[in-house]
């Protein structure tokens, strides 16, 4: 028999168009980056996210960084950024030199929980230690919308700047609006396994102009008009490339279908679940409230050992990694990374109990029915042996 293929997370998924606007790329010699594809990449970017002026850039990363070297953050300020998420969210505050304050989630959306955010502004003013409160990093994880409308409610009570991390959940929209769209200034990952990818990559948001015009000028090493190379200031090079955003072009093409299929998946994994938690089990999901539509990159469940017998996620992993399925534990969040030891954290839990309890299965759009039965087969073994043993177990206490 010939060995299965490994399952992966979440592959990337390409198009029609994405090798012929490549190919374009390399027949016009536009290899730079700089270029048509560029600029139309960027004007996708605009209308599908309802936004004024988007920046192609090299990463998610390099964006956040470039939104706070815009807004001079630097030793002076609090950055408050949402603690459960990957450390692209995060590192750029350091890479500015600033100082970061951790904010736990809230149990029903995962994301930043506002009344944290709240108190811990509160008190970095009541504080003496002479730091102002600045900018709000808030996260859709795995794409469901953080509470958007409460969040810039209270950075405008507090005149301060929202940094909206949309990298995980393009095509997601809250109360009607794109996430992305919401913040001062919105990034968008294209990282390989993002919703859609340009292999690498990343995009800056904003409504505003003159930030925009900006942006361009940090992300390109900061050179001034001049017939030679002419610096006032210290820049980044964080452009995207003409070839990956003729990438880019193509993958937009496909988004909103990548959105219905990876909402099918996630269907498909509640079906499977809900069988599985009338025979004993309680697998929960990531809820989805009725003001948000978010795009599921990936299907994350919780498995309390405490309602499931016993079973962890690291059980159920495990398995599906014998079966060459590969399923990987929620973020682990940034206040328990050993890095950042020392900064300031407002938490409740919350986020301590989802990287506990929680595990990410996969969710490509390319999941085939095979695939499918792949994983449904090697969990329903794994669920059945739990099921046993715990009626032996039963019928020995009695
Ligand atoms: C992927 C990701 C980023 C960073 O994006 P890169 O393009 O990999 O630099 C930032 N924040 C979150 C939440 C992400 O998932």
């Amino acid at each position: 028999m010939e060995e299965a293929e490994k399952i992966w997370l979440s592959p990337p998924h390409m198009g029609q168009q994405e090798e012929n606007f490549v190919l374009q790329a390399f027949e016009s010699n536009w290899i730079a980056p700089l270029g048509p594809h560029v600029n139309e990449f960027e004007r996708d970017l605009e209308s599908y996210n309802g936004v004024k002026h988007a920046v192609a850039l090299s990463s998610g990363t390099s964006a956040i960084h470039v939104a706070l070297t815009l807004e001079d953050i630097g030793p002076k300020d609090v950055v408050f950024c949402q603690s459960f998420t990957f450390c692209g969210s995060a590192n750029p505050i350091f890479y500015a030199g600033s100082n970061a304050v951790f904010i736990d989630s809230e149990p029903d959306t995962w994301n930043m929980d506002p009344d944290l955010l709240e108190q811990a502004i509160e008190d970095t003013l009541a504080s003496d230690e002479g730091l102002t409160p600045k900018v709000i990093i808030p996260v859709h994880l795995y794409g469901m919308p953080a509470k958007m409308d409460r969040i810039n409610a209270i950075a405008s009570k507090y005149n301060m700047i929202v940094v909206e991390d949309a990298a995980e959940s393009l095509g997601s929209t809250f109360m009607g609006k794109k996430t992305g769209s919401w913040g001062d200034y919105g990034i968008y990952s294209f990282n390989g396994n993002k919703i859609i990818t340009t292999s690498g990559g990343g995009a800056l948001v904003t409504s505003k102009p003159e930030k925009a015009k900006e942006a361009l000028h940090l992300a390109t090493q900061a050179r001034d008009e001049a017939p030679h190379y002419e610096h006032s200031k210290i820049g980044f090079n964080y452009r995207m490339s003409n070839v990956l955003a003729g990438i880019g072009r193509g993958q937009m093409r496909v988004l909103d279908l990548r959105v219905k299929q990876r909402r099918a998946n996630f269907q498909r994994y509640v079906t499977f679940f809900e069988n599985w938690n009338n025979l004993g089990l309680n697998i929960r999901f990531q809820i989805e409230k009725s003001d948000s539509h978010s795009n599921r990159w990936l299907t994350a469940i919780l498995v309390d050992p405490a309602n499931n017998m016993g079973l962890s996620r690291e059980d159920i992993r495990k398995h599906l990694l014998k079966h060459k399925i590969e399923a990987r534990p929620l973020w682990k969040p940034m206040h328990q990374q050993p890095v950042f030891k020392g900064v300031k954290y407002y938490g409740r839990g919350v986020s301590d109990y989802l990287f506990e309890n929680g595990l990410c299965l996969p969710s490509g759009s390319n999941l085939t029915d095979d695939n499918f039965d792949r994983i449904f087969e090697a969990l329903s073994e794994l669920f059945k042996m739990k099921l046993r043993q715990q009626k032996k177990q039963l019928s020995s206490e009695f």
